[in-house]
């Protein structure tokens, strides 16, 4: 997609509720783009409501681009023009029994009233009419806005037992926005967290993502852990039986606080590498059902996590492809965020980072010989090849041999000492 202006979309949004209200239609914005507007943060998307059905949404925006795959939900997507988005406008509606507990078995049309009711925290049921400038407050959002908390709209356990989702969302938006879960809405939380798991492996992994990528991922993850989130979905970061919090996770959690935007294999790592080895992380990915990218990528930092202390002393032939691996900057960033607390030392990561900013046939030079030298030598194919070839590798990258000649003599003379142990 182009990229967004911020501007644009909101002029976008405006024009839609103008739209719709000129249609004679009630039309607000509404959930996470108005508490955004209240926090003083940019929205990312603007939803909004109105009582206009699917159809009427679709005919009156008959000239722009609409897609209706949320038509069964009340939702018509209305496409901006370039730079704007897309705005989501949704009928008020109530939701039926969510009998798979993720999904309303179906929908019917109300008020805005009964809408802002279905929307799971106070924080996200406020609309607000851009026309107007006004806000629509009908379950004292703004007040929870104000006090930086979490709190399910109505009674917490029974919005839980529709959506058990919602619990983790909860924990998520204490991590992305610095608040606390109200009482009431925690206590559901805890009474119910093992029933996180009725949720698919995917959705869980969305939420897991954003939390511990937020802000304040630190707070979020002792959330997890003091709601008995945790239990259900990171047992690792817990002792067995107790359940209590590992010792280590608190020097952890600091480490967590201190990356500066970073990525979800990242974070995994920084929080994983203390407490699991790179297995762990790899059946933790599985259990998410992570992309093999982010899994593997956390898996090799946690591997790799303690490599580069002392670099300078390292032989370059261990250093060098961590150096050149794609992992390597997460693995510094990594190193930054435990130097500044001390636990790794600046002087290692200035010489690692010198030695990126060779150049790139310096940093990794092109092999002497590859497998096809082997051939014509006359050494059997198999496993041998590896064994030379990394051999000689090593060797030309601490200097030890400089030249293809030197790289055959080597060569040959491995494999005469392998058939003549
Ligand atoms: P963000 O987009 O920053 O994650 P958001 O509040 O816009 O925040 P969305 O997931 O885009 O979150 O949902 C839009 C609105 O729909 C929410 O503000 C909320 O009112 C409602 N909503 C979303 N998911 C749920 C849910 N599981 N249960 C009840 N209401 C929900
Ligand atoms: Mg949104």
């Amino acid at each position: 997609m182009a990229s967004l202006s911020p501007q644009k979309q909101r002029d976008f949004a405006f024009q839609v509720v103008r739209k719709l209200q000129d249609g004679g239609f009630i039309a607000f914005w509404a959930g996470g783009c108005v508490r955004d507007q209240l926090l003083g943060r940019t929205p990312k998307d603007y939803d909004v409501a109105t009582n206009a059905r699917p159809d009427q949404i679709r005919h009156l925006f008959r000239r722009h681009k609409t897609l209706a795959v949320g038509a069964a939900f009340g939702t018509i997507t209305v496409v901006g023009p370039r730079g704007a988005g897309q705005v989501e406008v949704t009928t008020f509606r109530q939701d039926a029994e969510y009998s798979d507990g993720r999904h309303p078995d179906r929908v019917w049309f109300t008020s805005a009233q009964e809408d802002a009711q279905r929307r799971d925290f106070t924080i996200n049921g406020l609309f607000y009419d851009p026309v107007q400038q006004e806000y629509i407050d009908y379950v004292g959002g703004r007040e929870d806005i104000q006090r930086g908390q979490i709190r399910a709209i109505g009674d917490p356990q029974q919005r839980f037992h529709e959506d058990k989702l919602r619990m983790l969302r909860a924990v998520r938006f204490a991590a992305e926005l610095g608040f606390t879960v109200e009482p009431a809405t925690f206590q559901a939380i805890a009474q119910m967290a093992d029933q996180i798991l009725q949720v698919s492996a995917e959705r869980i992994a969305g939420e897991m993502q954003r939390l511990l990528t937020a802000p304040f991922r630190g707070e979020g993850v002792r959330l997890l852990a003091a709601s008995g989130l945790a239990c259900p979905l990171l047992p690792e970061i817990l002792t067995p039986h107790t359940n209590q919090p590992r010792p280590e996770l608190e020097r952890t959690l600091q480490l967590l606080e201190r990356l500066q935007e970073p990525s979800f294999a990242l974070v995994l790592a920084a929080l994983l590498a203390g407490l699991c080895t790179a297995r762990q992380v790899i059946a933790i990915g599985r259990r998410w059902r992570l992309s093999n990218q982010v899994m593997e990528r956390a898996a090799w930092l946690v591997e790799h996590h303690e490599v580069l202390r002392q670099a300078a002393g390292q032989p370059w032939s261990k250093l060098q492809p961590i150096l050149i691996h794609p992992g390597a900057s997460e693995l510094l960033a990594l190193m930054e965020a435990k130097s500044q607390l001390g636990w790794a030392a600046a002087e290692d990561i200035q010489f690692c980072r010198a030695k990126l900013a060779l150049p790139p046939e310096v940093l990794n030079p092109p092999p002497l010989i590859t497998g096809d030298d082997l051939n014509q030598l006359g050494i059997p194919q198999g496993p041998i090849y590896k064994k030379i070839l990394d051999q000689v590798r090593a060797d030309q990258l601490d200097g030890i041999i400089q030249s293809a000649d030197q790289a055959l003599q080597l060569a040959s003379r491995i494999a005469h000492n392998e058939a003549n142990p």
